[in-house]
């Protein structure tokens, strides 16, 4: 197997690749916005563009680039069909050469620069894949970007080789949550039947999702809350598409706001897609997925 991955190294990911736009102030300013970024170079008539931009600039939006080369999809799907078929961004290394500003033309051209033997995390066992992307200004150099991604066979699920026949696909499961040492207690809780939410004891704040500090006063210490059960509907949307192997769209996903004050993303039960509304009152109940996997879930009443 790491003989026929190990082909892919050094095969192109995408070939005389252009940005959609040129560097310009609008994108330069979003992005300074979104990462409250005041800094004085940013703009201005003589403004640069943050260097961590550098990947913005080579993106493809939703309609993608047409210059796209077949081998990344070629050796994902490799992976796929070994059983490494979840996957997570693990890290990425930006080298900058030159500054960026308005009117700068990009081009790029990415390599699979490295896929690594098999290696066993706390996720599960996979493979690294690691591309290269080389950053053109107007022609000249102007960084690189290396991003790094984990296709992996999640930890405890039984891993399919690819010998064992293409056609047999077996019914998909829900995604497994991935448990870590900053989320176990809410886990515990579940198996429990106890929705636990976390209080910091430095100030008392509540807390959901589960972190490991207080946003509040940055205090690694709590304790947990356990939640009354009792909730209304905050938002939802309903889910239509892109459908996903495991779910039956069409289904509503709910952001529910429960008594103790925190908001939770998850199903709302007990009432169709198309009668869930904003404000209607939800009850705490736990549903058993399959035969390892149970959720805490709200189910509403129509009328
Ligand atoms: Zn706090």
């Amino acid at each position: 197997m790491y003989v026929l991955l190990r082909e892919f190294e050094g095969r192109p990911a995408a070939t005389a690749g252009r940005g959609k736009d040129p560097v310009n102030e609008a994108m330069i300013r979003h992005w300074c916005e979104a990462m409250g970024d005041a800094h004085p170079a940013y703009a201005g008539p003589d403004a640069v563009a943050p260097p961590a931009m550098l990947q913005a600039w080579t993106m493809g939006g939703l309609s993608g680039h047409a210059d796209r080369s077949s081998a990344y999809d070629e050796l994902l799907a490799l992976l796929d069909g070994a059983g490494y078929r979840s996957v997570v961004a693990t890290d990425c290394e930006q080298e900058y050469l030159r500054p960026l500003r308005p009117g700068d033309r990009i081009t790029f051209d990415a390599v699979i620069e490295s896929v690594s033997p098999r290696k066993t995390t706390k996720l599960g066992t996979g493979h690294f894949v690691t591309t290269r992307m080389d950053v053109q200004a107007d022609g000249e150099p102007a960084g690189t970007h290396r991003f790094r991604i984990l296709k992996y066979a999640p930890a405890g699920a039984p891993k399919r080789e690819a010998a064992a026949g293409a056609g047999a696909q077996p019914a998909a499961r829900r995604p497994r949550p991935v448990v870590n040492r900053d989320n176990r207690g809410f886990w515990d809780g579940v198996a429990e039947h106890r929705l636990l939410i976390q209080r910091c004891t430095g100030c008392g704040t509540l807390r959901f999702p589960w972190l490991p500090g207080c946003n509040a006063c940055a205090s690694p210490d709590w304790d947990t809350v356990e939640a009354c059960g009792a909730g209304t509907v905050f938002s939802y949307v309903v889910m239509h598409h892109p459908p996903f192997p495991a779910f039956d769209p069409p289904y509503a996903v709910g952001l529910v706001e429960l008594a103790e004050g925190v908001r939770m993303i998850t199903n709302i039960t007990g009432v169709p897609y198309d009668k869930v509304r904003i404000g209607m009152p939800v009850r705490l109940e736990f549903l058993r997925v399959d035969e390892d996997l149970e959720l805490p879930v709200f189910r509403g009443s129509e009328g």
